[in-house]
């Protein structure tokens, strides 16, 4: 399927600077991919593992990954020599296994922490509770985390037409964000049916696949 170019420049042109946009390739092709970034994108996200591993090879050596869904701690060790940065850590065991394979490749690894902020049970995330915690236990040992940095939440409203429940959930996040980062960090929530919404509560990342690739099948 042809990219959505008009689109892009759309997007691009609403964000104007003060959201970074991460174009949401999974499942799309390699070409696809290529086609984007020949626009200028270089910011991609995916949520597989084993398809970000097999694509990264493929494709220019300055695209910039996001890892933006659930991350298995067991699957970290595929992903860290090149990752840009994993949105979507909502544990500590996860953050820590992190830790270790980013020291073993030498690298710093930035992430993001995921909040739940929606209604539906499904979805991963920290709780307001869990995140104060999680960060309190980051905060006060910091000679064991040389190797990360926490650098904002990322999270997903409730999938609803309901504007007034997005945007109390985008402002729910955005104020935990306020209490626990400085501004040069990220907020990253915002997709495709919500990235306006998102940046008028104060997004500076969103996550775009299906306006730019299409639907997926
Ligand atoms: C798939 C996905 C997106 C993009 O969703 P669209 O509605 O296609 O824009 C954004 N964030 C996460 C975490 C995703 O899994």
């Amino acid at each position: 399927m042809p990219i959505n170019k008009e689109a892009y420049y759309q997007i691009k042109s609403e964000l104007d600077g003060k959201a970074v946009l991460v174009a949401v390739s999974k499942t799309k092709t390699v070409e696809d991919i290529l086609a984007l970034y020949q626009e200028g994108q270089r910011d991609f996200g995916e949520n597989y593992v084993q398809e970000l591993v097999d694509k990264q090879p493929l494709l220019p050596a300055d695209i910039r990954w996001h890892f933006i869904g659930h991350l298995q701690s067991n699957k970290v060790k595929y992903i860290i020599s090149f990752v840009h940065l994993i949105q979507g850590v909502d544990s500590l065991k996860l953050l820590k296994e992190i830790a270790k394979q980013a020291a073993k490749v030498g690298r710093v690894i930035d992430v993001l922490l995921q909040v739940h902020i929606a209604q539906e049970e499904t979805k991963f995330g920290l709780d307001a509770d869990e995140l104060s915690q999680l960060l309190l236990e980051f905060r006060s040992t910091p000679s064991d985390w040389s190797n990360v940095r926490v650098r904002g939440l990322m999270g997903m409203a409730s999938f609803s037409d309901d504007q007034a429940v997005v945007k109390s959930e985008f402002a729910q996040l955005k104020a935990l964000f306020d209490q626990h980062f400085t501004p040069g960090d990220f907020l990253s929530m915002g997709m495709s049916g919500d990235y306006q919404l998102a940046v008028n509560e104060g997004s500076t990342m969103v996550r775009v696949g299906s306006l730019l690739f299409g639907k997926r099948g």
